[in-house]
């Protein structure tokens, strides 16, 4: 029988092997996590959790007994340091090692570190696990300043919390909006007007030197007074087991359409992995999200119990500031221009990219029709016309039909 080792209980390693049960797979399975808590969702960590609106149950995959139940080998705080592709086994920390006949790395990601003056002090956070949130909503409350480095999607979701828990905060960006890398230029100013208008001061084109006692410090010589620092500026896969054991890896670990690593035993899935996307031409992303987690995870558990491979989805997220849900699908580049649908200013809107008469991507702002429908229509390629996609007069659902 198939024994399974899994590297890293997150939330791809955590669904995979729930996975290959439900799809039948008998053998051994082992899944083998760095962190100490069963595998949980990161998203709520800067949303409900942080503002106290959900608690530790809230965030697991899955309770505790499923994997007793399922005859899942649990171990956590295990973590792997070495594979030994020739002997197929993979070293612990402890010294143990574990066999396998097919391996499936989901190590995830890690936050990306500043190496400036100051940014190896004690009190920097960032917000990564549990242990990260749980120091972070220690430190928040009533009356404390916040300064957050990074105008991106886990910066701005906890300058929110951070208000809603009653703090002062401050975004420093050194590019000259938030979202720059991530989000259309409508979404960036969409943004920074919601969190100006709730109290956040946003300061682009900043660029930090340090970090000291008292706060941080910018290029133009200004000190940013804080009590807290979380420092948010993206996340790097984590790879070098994979790259240690002679994998091919670009921008995370290179893997193929089933997850399968340039090692036919080894499949590696989630925020590590850099993925050819079939729905964008099969051109390679490494992507950050639960969807894309999910759907390797499908993939891997398919190719090692010998199913069908699950049919190719667009790559999407969300994320939740304020009263604000946020929900993208498709990738934009190589897109030609861009169709705003609905208002920004009510609050309600959709920006869609398009290549010639076909949608990529569509970022949608409380509008769940857009997003479903634009979503599909990403998947099917169907041809619209720009005109009658920003008129609010034709339904999303008679655009798709076409
Ligand atoms: P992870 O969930 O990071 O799990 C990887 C695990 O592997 C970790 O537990 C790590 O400790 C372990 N590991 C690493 N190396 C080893 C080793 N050598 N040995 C053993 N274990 C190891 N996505 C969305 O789609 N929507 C959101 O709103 C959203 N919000 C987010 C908010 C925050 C604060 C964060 C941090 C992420 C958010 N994400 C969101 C991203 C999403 O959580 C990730 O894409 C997802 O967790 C990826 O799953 P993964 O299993 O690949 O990685």
């Amino acid at each position: 029988m198939t024994k399974v080792l899994i590297i890293g209980a997150g939330h791809a390693g955590g669904t995979v092997a729930a996975l290959l049960r439900q799809y039948g797979h008998e053998g051994p399975i082992v899944l083998a996590g760095a962190e100490l808590a069963p595998p949980y969702q990161r998203p709520p960590l800067s949303k409900a959790w942080l503002k106290g609106e959900a608690d530790l149950e809230d965030l697991l995959l899955r309770p505790g007994s499923f994997y007793v139940e399922q005859d899942i080998d649990l171990r956590l705080g295990a973590t792997a340091t070495a594979i030994d592709r020739t002997a197929r086994t993979v070293t612990f920390a402890d010294g143990t090692t574990e066999g396998y006949d097919a391996l499936i790395l989901a190590t995830g990601s890690t936050a990306r570190k500043l190496t400036l003056p100051g940014a190896d002090r004690a009190d920097l956070l960032e917000l990564r696990t549990l242990a990260d949130a749980e120091r972070l909503r220690a430190a928040l409350g009533p009356g404390k300043r916040l300064a957050v480095v990074g105008g991106g999607y886990v910066g701005l979701e906890a300058a929110a919390s951070a208000r809603a828990l009653g703090a002062d905060v401050i975004v420093i960006e050194r590019m000259d909006r938030v979202l720059a890398r991530v989000a259309s230029e409508t979404l960036s100013t969409f943004f920074t007007h919601q969190h100006r208008a709730r109290g956040v001061e946003i300061l682009t084109s900043a660029e930090v030197t340090g970090f000291e006692d008292a706060g941080v410090r910018l290029a133009d010589g200004r000190l940013i007074a804080a009590d807290v620092v979380l420092v948010g500026v993206g996340a790097l896969a984590s790879d070098d087991l994979a790259r240690a054991a002679g994998l091919e890896c670009g921008d995370g670990i290179v893997v193929d359409e089933t997850a399968r690593t340039s090692d036919p035993a080894i499949f590696a899935i989630g925020d590590a992995t850099n993925r050819p996307v079939p729905v964008h031409g099969g051109r390679r992303h490494r992507l950050e999200s639960v969807p894309n987690a999910l759907e390797q995870a499908k993939q891997a558990a398919a190719a090692i119990v010998g199913r069908a491979p699950p049919t190719p989805e667009a790559p999407w997220f969300w994320s939740d500031q304020y009263d604000l849900k946020l929900q993208i699908a498709g990738l934009p580049d190589g897109a030609d221009r861009q169709v705003v649908r609905g208002d920004p200013a009510a609050g309600t809107f959709a920006v869609f990219h398009l290549t010639g008469d076909r949608i990529v991507c569509v970022e949608a702002v409380n509008a769940a029709p857009e997003f479903m429908a634009g979503r599909q229509m990403i998947v099917s390629g169907a041809p619209v016309d720009a005109e009658k996609l920003a008129d609010l007069g034709v339904t999303m659902k008679a655009l798709a039909a076409v």
